[in-house]
């Protein structure tokens, strides 16, 4: 690998440990030529099976794209189709397999998506789900809507979206910054 700063072919690794419960290795660095140091990561290149059977990587914008598509219209940033899709992927990597059927990832946007926008939530489930008639709507409202008062009810257990990713959705951005030294510079 390239160094970073000065794109000499090569360089030293100085430290080396996993993070992120033993998902993620990353490998302190040190250019010969410069002197200057960078960090490296290594994680399971997670797998997607398609229907068809093709096999292709986790794509986190294939995400935001379908997603963003449903919540045309709607007041979500970027940053909050970002987050969802960061969710979506921590989900499925935490089950700790290297492949998923894509009908999985599929059903795991459904639960973030839900929490972001109930609209948009509405539009992706009926495509996803193909849903074919007024009443399959209705039905999903109605799921909807008890969900909610479910949620608004003291001393209930967390709703299923939220034991989904297993974090509340405030925490997902800082969670994500690197431990401290392990930045590169
Ligand atoms: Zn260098």
């Amino acid at each position: 690998m390239y160094c970073p700063h000065c794109k000499h072919p090569d360089s030293r690794v100085i430290d080396s440990r996993t993070a992120e419960e033993g998902t993620v290795i990353r490998r302190r660095r040190s250019c010969p030529a410069c002197g200057r140091r960078f960090t490296t990561q290594e994680t399971v290149i997670l797998m997607v099976a398609k229907r068809s059977g093709v096999t292709e990587p986790f794509n986190r914008d294939k995400i935001v794209r379908g997603v963003r598509r449903a919540c045309q219209g709607r007041p979500v940033s970027e940053d909050q189709l970002a987050i969802l899709a960061q969710r979506v992927e921590d989900a499925i990597r935490c089950r700790g397999s290297g492949e998923v059927p894509s009908h999985e990832v599929g059903l795991a946007i459904l639960g973030p998506l839900r929490e972001l926008d109930e609209v948009a939530y509405l539009r992706f489930a009926s495509v996803y789900r193909g849903f074919e008639s007024l009443r399959d709507f209705e039905d999903e409202i109605a799921a909807l809507r008890s969900e909610r008062d479910r949620a608004h009810t003291p001393g209930e257990p967390a709703d299923e979206a939220q034991r989904l990713d297993g974090s509340p959705r405030t925490n997902g951005q800082d969670q994500r910054q690197p431990a401290d030294g392990a930045a590169p510079r």
